[in-house]
């Protein structure tokens, strides 16, 4: 800048500059300054972008005429209008092919200021030059989408930021197809590498990043990129967060070897003044000339791979497949028929109730939106509404869901049926649009139901989102009096505090957790975590995907509250749910309350004659016996029936008791176990002691009388273990109770909180303004104590005594002797102070208020002291 400027003033020519209307830090502009006095305009001066943006060195600018800057591409209406301003010496405005050094095309917006001296002559021309390209970009993309609109065909979003682009020394897409021409010339073979960053739309609205940072995400991501693809290969940016790389080599390895490169530098967190920005980038690649032998052929193809890569999940590498034509052939067929399924009636709702697993009763019924295709039957909404939202269609379908299911409730309504609340999905992206809230009243307010009649299912994916808009809608959702329920909880990585900030009311545990939720451990532990967080916030929990007993007897046991699922019914038409809604369904007892079973054991042996032995002699106790002869038998009768008491042998194939007690002590830690061995193994019997796998060991042969008494103090054992669970249980409910109570009261003490600033605020402003009020003003509560006194009652009364908060008594004893005053009573008595003749007049409050008490003001009387006036005390 410092050489810019003193070559400025060498020139004399600042005061141009100004005159001109040019900054002296136009820092995104080239800028140069050429002669005027020699016919070959050379140039003198060139500014340090003009160098960044050209690529040329100094020496290579300096003292040549502009030129080269255009090669042999000089049949250009512009040029001969430049041409003719020089010659005219006036100022000219044009748009211009200028190339850089390494041969690409940019498109510049040139504009020429001559000079002139104290004489009049021109001396010098200044010319200030922008790259056009983002600009250009955006003209030829926007042409582009109408064409492709027309033919019905959706191209991604594509958003410029063209001050970036102007200071950006990344190629675009221009440039990309000029190297591509190249390669084609040497008939080179090449990959075509097309990247998107996943996350840069989210960055866009991203309440996080102004438009400063996201430029310069950009920007650090464009560097990266940059760095990865090295030297001898070629990369250019088409868009926000989309970049294309030509990559010269024969090697599909090599591609893919350099993709991983690229997605761990992707990966890798930006830190942008002060703030972190996380991103992935999916790819999809086509090969120069096996898929395609045009520019735009190859292009199509890695769309295509790219498109891929999205459909099935986020950062992903894809190359080019001829199936992926047919896929998008038959995704665009799927395209064109949702446009019009709502116009051609094929979409419909279905009902799934919810049922309360203390209760059995249902408590509320989720809509799940179907498309049935005329040719291609029944879609499912996973792939319909993931279309819906890609090609823009989600808010009208979504405005259509909620009219039905608006209209589906007034209909039970007119059918006395009980009212539920009904539970709609609804997509982030409506999420994101500024009229879903409009769109909700508005339905609410027509169909005439309580905005409790809706709750709203929203997926965790929101949590993750910082997006404005959404959380905005969210908090104005939830101040409507619509609860809102996170969905599909446990998929993504969110945390259940962000709940308790945006005021969710239930959790949804994902259908993938119940469906092993009783043989896979982890996903056991994952369910019973939520359940107890999300209790401990005071949330209500409800597990989807319900199909056996034995899924719904987990979460019984485990707390949760609510169960949705084929075990209790599977999605209804409405004709179908209002005959189960009629009848009064519920959720069978079995399934509810944990029913007594018999004292149940399990015997194990590997000798048919002593399980037999075993069972003859126990029968007489009434216990419910299962046998099995190995240690996987006996897993397999555990995972299938409740079991009280285990009796194992301990020498048998295959597994020892000892071994089998261990798996089932994990498993089944509710079991009491014993051992009854012949074969007595120190070592194995002290450790399974030890560790707490063997409630007693017992030898054979036995004594009759005192194994039945081992076995059924066992069972009181057992049921002792139980007592404590049901008693665990209850006060684990009472502490649920309590921290919704707790979570209530909160709320309450917030809200009363405000009421309070709120009322003292107003108290002071009506202090103040009772300040000015020039007739004396006092307020005295209903026990006599002075609580206010205005600046002119303090004048007139401070001899009397202490004011506030003494006693009116002693003060105005003329008045307050009369108490209880007569409302308004002007015909009281005037009083005299300090000589001076006032009429009284008291107001009760607390009409309008929950003060109690009156106001007295003092009005100045002019005149004679009438005879019925009181003398002062004084
Ligand atoms: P979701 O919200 O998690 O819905 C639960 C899905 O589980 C539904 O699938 C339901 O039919 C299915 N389901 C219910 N019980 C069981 C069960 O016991 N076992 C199994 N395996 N599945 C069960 P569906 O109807 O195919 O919907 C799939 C997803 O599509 C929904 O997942 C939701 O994300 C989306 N969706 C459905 N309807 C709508 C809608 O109206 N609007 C929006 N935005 N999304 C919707
Ligand atoms: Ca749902
Ligand atoms: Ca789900």
């Amino acid at each position: 800048m410092t050489n810019f400027v003193s070559t400025f003033h060498q020139l004399g020519v600042t005061a141009a500059l100004d005159m001109g209307g040019f900054a002296l830090d136009q820092e995104h502009c080239g800028v140069l300054i050429t002669s005027a006095a020699s016919d070959d305009c050379r140039i003198l001066y060139a500014n340090a972008n003009f160098i960044v943006m050209t690529g040329f060195a100094e020496h290579e600018i300096i003292g040549h005429n502009c030129r080269f800057l255009q090669k042999d591409d000089r049949d250009h209406a512009a040029l001969a209008e430049v041409r003719r301003a020089i010659r005219d010496e006036i100022p000219v405005c044009v748009e211009l092919r200028n190339y850089r050094k390494d041969g690409s095309m940019f498109w510049c917006g040139l504009s020429i200021t001559p000079f002139r001296n104290a004489l009049g002559e021109v001396t010098h021309f200044i010319g200030t030059q922008t790259n056009l390209d983002a600009q250009k970009e955006v003209q030829r993309m926007q042409q582009r989408m109408q064409q492709s609109m027309q033919r019905g065909m959706q191209q991604p979003h594509i958003n410029y930021d063209a001050d970036n682009h102007a200071e950006f020394t990344l190629p675009t897409e221009t440039g990309q197809r000029e190297w591509f021409t190249d390669i084609v010339q040497s008939e080179t073979p090449c990959f075509l590498v097309l990247i998107d960053i996943d996350q840069a739309s989210s960055a866009s609205t991203s309440t996080l990043f102004g438009s400063r940072e996201r430029e310069l995400i950009q920007r650090a991501i464009a560097q990266r990129l940059r760095d990865c693809i090295g030297e001898s290969h070629r990369i250019a940016q088409f868009s926000t967060g989309r970049f294309a790389a030509l990559l010269r080599t024969t090697r599909q390895q090599d591609v893919s070897h350099l993709c991983e490169k690229i997605q761990q530098a992707v990966q890798n967190a930006f830190s942008i003044v002060n703030q972190t920005f996380h991103a992935t980038c999916s790819i999809g690649i086509a090969q120069y000339p096996n898929d395609a032998t045009t520019i735009d052929g190859l292009l199509n193809c890695a769309r295509l791979a790219l498109r891929q890569t999205q459909v099935e999940s986020h950062n992903h590498v894809l190359f080019y497949s001829s199936d992926m034509q047919l896929q998008e052939q038959h995704r665009q067929a799927l395209e064109a028929a949702l446009r019009s399924a709502i116009s051609n009636n094929e979409l419909q709702m279905v009902y799934q109730p919810q049922v309360n697993l203390t209760t059995g009763t249902i408590t509320c019924i989720e809509a799940l939106a179907r498309w049935f295709h005329p040719q291609l039957g029944e879609i499912a909404p996973a792939c319909f509404i993931a279309l819906a939202e890609e090609i823009d269609l989600i808010d009208s379908i979504g405005t259509w869901i909620f009219e039905r299911v608006c209209r589906d409730l007034i209909d039970r309504r007119q059918q006395h049926l009980p009212s539920l609340p009904v539970a709609v999905n609804i997509s982030p992206l409506q999420l994101r649009s500024p009229t879903l809230i409009e769109t909700v009243a508005a339905l609410i307010s027509t169909a005439a139901i309580e905005s409790s009649a809706l709750i709203l299912e929203i997926t965790e994916a929101v949590l993750m989102d910082d997006d404005a808009v959404s959380q905005r809608t969210l908090l104005t959702l939830q101040e409507m009096g619509i609860a809102l329920t996170l969905d599909d909880f446990g998929t993504r990585y969110s945390s259940l505090n962000h709940l308790k900030h945006l005021r969710f009311s239930n959790v949804k545990i994902d259908g993938s957790f119940i469906s092993n939720v009783v043989d896979n451990p982890a996903d056991a532990a994952m369910v019973k975590t939520i359940i107890s967080m999300a209790h401990t916030l005071g949330l209500k929990v409800i597990a989807e995907g319900v199909e056996t007993d034995a899924q719904c007897a987990f979460l019984r046991d485990n707390m949760c509250d609510e169960i949705q699922g084929f075990l209790f019914s599977q999605p209804l038409a409405t004709g179908a749910l209002n005959a189960l809604l009629r009848e009064g369904a519920t959720l069978p007892t079995r399934l509810r309350e944990p029913i007594k079973p018999r004292r149940t054991l399990l015997l194990v042996d590997d000798e048919v004659n002593i399980v037999a032995a075993l069972k003859r002699l126990l029968r007489r106790d009434d216990y419910l016996i299962l046998t099995a002869h190995s240690g996987i038998e006996g897993l397999e009768v555990l995972k299938t029936n409740p079991v009280d008491v285990i009796l194992s042998d301990q020498r048998m194939p295959g597994m020892t008791g000892v071994e089998f007690l261990s798996i089932a002590k994990k498993d089944y830690p509710e079991t009491i176990r014993l051992v009854l061995s012949g074969y007595t193994e120190l070592q194995s019997v002290t450790d399974a002691v030890n560790e707490g796998a063997i409630y007693k060991f017992l030898t054979k042969p036995w004594d009759d009388a005192k194994l039945r008494g081992h076995i059924r103090e066992a069972f009181e054992r057992k049921e002792l273990v139980d007592v404590n669970f049901q008693l665990a249980r209850d006060v684990y409910v009472a502490n649920l109770k309590l921290a919704t109570a707790n979570r209530q009261l909160e709320e309450l003490v917030g809200e009363k909180q405000q009421q309070i600033t709120r009322d003292a605020n107003s108290l002071q402003v009506v202090r103040d303004a009772l300040q000015q009020v020039p007739l004396p003003v006092i307020a005295v509560d209903d026990t006599g104590m002075i609580a206010f006194v205005n600046d002119a009652a303090a004048q007139l009364l401070h001899r009397r005594g202490c004011l506030l908060a003494g006693d009116a008594r002693d003060v105005l004893p003329e008045i307050i002797t009369l108490l209880p005053l007569p409302i308004n009573a002007s015909a009281l008595p005037h009083i005299s102070i300090d000589g001076k003749l006032f009429q009284p007049r008291t107001s009760a409050m607390g009409t309008q208020s929950q003060s109690r008490g009156y106001l007295i003001t003092l009005a100045p009387v002019t005149g004679t002291i009438p005879s019925s006036s009181v003398e002062s005390a004084t």
